[in-house]
């Protein structure tokens, strides 16, 4: 708005400046023409008297200006065409009359009150002498309303204009405003945890594509939210469960005398209720530290030589449970992935295969690469996962068989683990089970081995 106030403004001022200065031009030239017949016309004359003057006047007749008058060398009038303020006979003491007199021709014009006065003097020289001069003044108030109504009408022309720029000026920026309030109302409302609220926006400009992101930020935000929620909710709830035991146990061996066998054992149960404890709090800091993929370096890992170390940690419990653990590993399988996290994955899959098997039953493990990819796979003849429970082995303290898995020290975060690793170490997982047969787990890997070679069993 102010920039175009000021060009209108400037646009105004030059308009009428220039129009004024072509009206002076024109004007000059028309009494440039009148003064020059005036002058012309006593070139025949021998001298410049009062009567001369008057006989060229008659001669000439009406010259259409305001008012002619004809003064002798010494500035004294000797005609006047004026009737009213007849000067005749007196001196005129006009700056152009005395520039004149010096032989030079003069010119003046300004506009005023709406008319255009304009003042001429031209030197009348006898015998290359400045004998007198001719003074001409002209009050145009034609000339003056052209000028007047040029200037008025470029001004009403030029506060329409800025009118109509204010206006919309003014619609546009309550429009954009009121829909940049309304980003900023929602942004506000968010920041308060009202995730749920989304932003209603039409168009297709800056304003609603800012929008929609907005909304697909807070989606993201109330997924997590919930996500979080949902986590506290489970974690509180497990960690419930054996604080209660150990509360139980606490105050059984407080208010019953016991003998010190039964109090060694209560002891001891609680002893395992404190390890169960730590090994869910353990797990927990796990998977927090999974879902913080950013903070770890990838690096070349052989799966076949994760899955031995694995064996050799995990072999004194199939033993004392009775299943065997077998394996065949192709060499040269490398993964580019955090080598901690490959542990770990094979480590659950093949601990869950151990604890959820029969007595005599066997869990083996199968590492093998493609062109693309490391497949790992950890089959065993166990209990096997019902068809229903299959679509949420993943999720976080899901257990099928609650009894069961807590027996065996489980927490339901193992696999939710190894779906977290697997995923940021840009793999996938698999399940196929069958109820009472068995259980096996495909993982695979994108191969990131330099040279092929047969697969070859090392164990
Ligand atoms: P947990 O600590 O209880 O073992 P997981 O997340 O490792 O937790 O496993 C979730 C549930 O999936 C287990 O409670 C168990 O019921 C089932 N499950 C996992 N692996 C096997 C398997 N190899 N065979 C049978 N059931 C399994």
């Amino acid at each position: 708005m102010l920039i175009t106030s000021l060009m209108l403004f400037f646009l105004n001022v030059y308009s009428a400046t220039t129009t004024r200065q072509m009206m002076f031009q024109a004007k000059h030239a028309s009494q440039q023409d009148k003064l020059q017949l005036v002058v012309s016309s006593f070139s025949g004359v021998e001298s410049l008297t009062k009567e001369t003057a008057e006989q060229v006047m008659n001669v000439l007749g009406e010259m259409n200006v305001t008012r002619i008058l004809i003064t002798d060398a010494q500035a004294r009038v000797l005609y006047d065409s004026s009737q009213t303020r007849n000067a005749e006979g007196r001196i005129a003491l006009f700056e152009e009359v005395v520039q004149a007199l010096q032989g030079k021709d003069v010119f003046h014009c300004v506009y005023s009150s709406g008319a255009l006065i304009s003042s001429g003097a031209m030197p009348v020289v006898l015998r290359e002498k400045p004998m007198g001069c001719v003074y001409i003044i002209e009050y145009d108030s034609d000339q003056g309303q052209i000028i007047a109504s040029l200037e008025l009408n470029f001004l009403r022309f030029s506060l329409i204009l800025l009118g109509a720029i204010i206006l919309c000026s003014i619609v546009f920026s309550i429009v954009g405003s009121g829909r940049m309030r309304k980003i900023l109302t929602s942004m506000r409302m968010v920041r308060e945890g009202e995730y749920s609220h989304k932003i209603q926006m039409r168009g297709s400009d800056e304003l609603t594509t800012l929008a929609t992101e907005f909304n697909k930020l807070t989606d993201r935000l109330q997924q997590s939210e919930d996500a979080q929620r949902q986590f506290v909710s489970d974690a509180s709830h497990e960690l419930k469960t054996p604080l209660a035991s150990i509360k139980l146990l606490t105050d059984s061996i407080l208010q019953n005398d016991m003998d010190t066998g039964t109090m060694r054992e209560f002891v001891s149960d609680i002893g395992n209720e404190a390890d169960r404890l730590t090994r869910m709090a353990q797990k927990l800091l796990r998977l927090s530290r999974a879902e913080d993929a950013q903070s770890q370096e990838h690096e070349l890992v052989d799966v076949g030589e994760k899955v031995s170390s694995v064996f050799r940690l995990l072999v004194p419990l199939a033993d004392s449970m009775q299943v065997e653990l077998t394996g065949s590993l192709a060499r040269n399988c490398t993964v580019l992935s955090i080598e901690d996290d490959i542990y770990q994955i094979i480590f659950n899959l093949v601990e869950n295969g151990i604890k959820y098997n029969h007595e005599n039953g066997s869990v083996h493990v199968t590492v093998c690469h493609t062109e693309e990819e490391v497949q790992l796979t950890v089959a065993d003849t166990g209990v096997g996962i019902p068809q229903d429970a299959i679509g949420h082995i993943f999720e976080r303290f899901y257990r099928v068989d609650k009894a069961r898995s807590r027996q065996a020290g489980g927490s339901g975060l193992g696999l939710s683990i190894v779906h977290e690793l697997v995923l940021r170490n840009f793999g996938t997982v698999e399940v196929e089970s069958k109820e009472l047969s068995g259980t096996r787990f495909t993982v695979r890997f994108p191969y990131f081995g330099l040279e092929q070679e047969d697969d070859d069993a090392r164990i």
